[in-house]
């Protein structure tokens, strides 16, 4: 079969569509035919290499994808061949302190599909069965392949993690990101006043269109001084932050007394400057956030299948034009995912 891959962490020329040996699925595994695959930020950070992450070469990447079940180990119960299904990318082992609590993300083994392990861009991907979830008939493959993991990145952290409640002032930065625009969604869903920051005009309106009641252009103004002004020097509820090092300082700034600043990623840096005082003083809260627990991704997905909340689709590719993906989250470009399919779908 044809996969995704690279042997050597560099820059965008390590990444191959070739030959890879067919998987076979374990015991407890799924073998799906890929229909589709969607990007992450952290499938850049996986091509570069992360400190501490040692991979099996060549490494097959992505951690988003739906497609139709070919096969099943003997262990498997709840799918059968035929069955529409979307990747749920978290993996946990289920018997540590913090799984036995249901705190399945907190996992001390935790790992995710695509960035610990072989993942799934490629045309099929054996996948452990609690990796998957149902997908009714009707939906598309794109959005089923690009809901999983922002949307449930956004569940968890604004709603179990963030305790966002009705009438809350919710500014989400990047909100042209995956998980930017899913925040966006999702925060307007709870009923909060959202809103959100974005490089143009465009990419503005999207978000305006998605559920945000107030847009701000980051490059044409600093959001911080902005937020002051709209919430008459107040401040928001909940700032959700996944910029990292080139955001922090002003996310804070732009809290209210005891507000709350949800972290989920970092993708400009993970060690910014940070002020200690205002945290202190104004009583702030910096809450992380991974992933979502099973039960987290089926209520969030749920809403996706019924059409209440959608991913945006940037750009849909051929797998072999993988590179062109990255270069688009790397340089920001459109709004939403970028999605990438299986040349072999092209020809069918
Ligand atoms: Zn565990």
């Amino acid at each position: 079969m044809k996969a995704v891959q690279f042997s050597d962490h560099g820059d965008r020329s390590v990444i191959e569509y070739d030959e890879f040996p067919d998987p076979t699925p374990d015991r407890d595994e799924v073998l799906v035919d890929v229909k589709a695959g969607a990007l992450n930020h952290l499938d850049v950070w996986t091509r570069k290499g992360l400190p501490g992450l040692t991979l099996d070469m060549p490494h097959v990447p992505g951690s988003d994808a739906a497609g139709v079940v070919l096969e099943v180990g003997e262990d498997v119960t709840r799918f059968e061949p035929g069955d529409r299904v979307a990747v749920s990318a978290g993996v946990y082992c289920g018997k540590c302190e913090y799984c036995r609590h249901g705190e399945y993300t907190m996992c001390v083994n935790f790992h995710v599909i695509g960035e610990h392990v072989r993942g799934v861009h490629s045309e099929r991907a054996a996948i452990p069965e609690d990796n998957l979830v149902e997908v009714p008939t009707g939906v598309e493959w794109e959005t089923a392949a690009a809901a999983p993991l922002v949307f449930q990145t956004a569940w968890r952290m604004l709603l179990s993690r963030g305790n966002v409640s009705p009438g809350e002032d919710v500014l989400v930065l990047g909100a042209s990101g995956g998980v930017g625009h899913a925040a966006v969604q999702v925060a307007d869903y709870a009923g909060a006043n959202v809103y959100a920051t974005a490089s143009s005009e465009e990419k503005l309106d999207h978000a305006r269109d998605l559920g945000a009641d107030h847009v701000i252009d980051y490059e044409a103004e600093d959001f911080a001084d902005r937020i002051r002004d709209l919430t008459g020097k107040r401040g928001v509820d909940v700032v959700v932050d996944h910029v990292g090092a080139a955001t922090w300082r002003d996310s804070l700034k732009s809290l209210a007394k005891g507000g709350r600043l949800l972290t989920c990623g970092a993708t400009t840096g993970g060690t910014p400057n940070t002020d200690i005082n205002r945290i202190f003083w104004n009583q702030l809260k910096v809450i992380g956030s991974t992933m979502a627990n099973p039960g987290e991704a089926d209520d969030v997905l749920e809403l996706v299948w019924d059409g209440t909340i959608e991913p945006r689709i940037r750009e849909t590719l051929p797998m072999s034009e993988t590179a062109r993906a990255h270069e688009m989250l790397e340089d920001r470009e459109g709004f939403g995912k970028v999605v990438v399919v299986p040349d072999s779908e092209y020809d069918r």
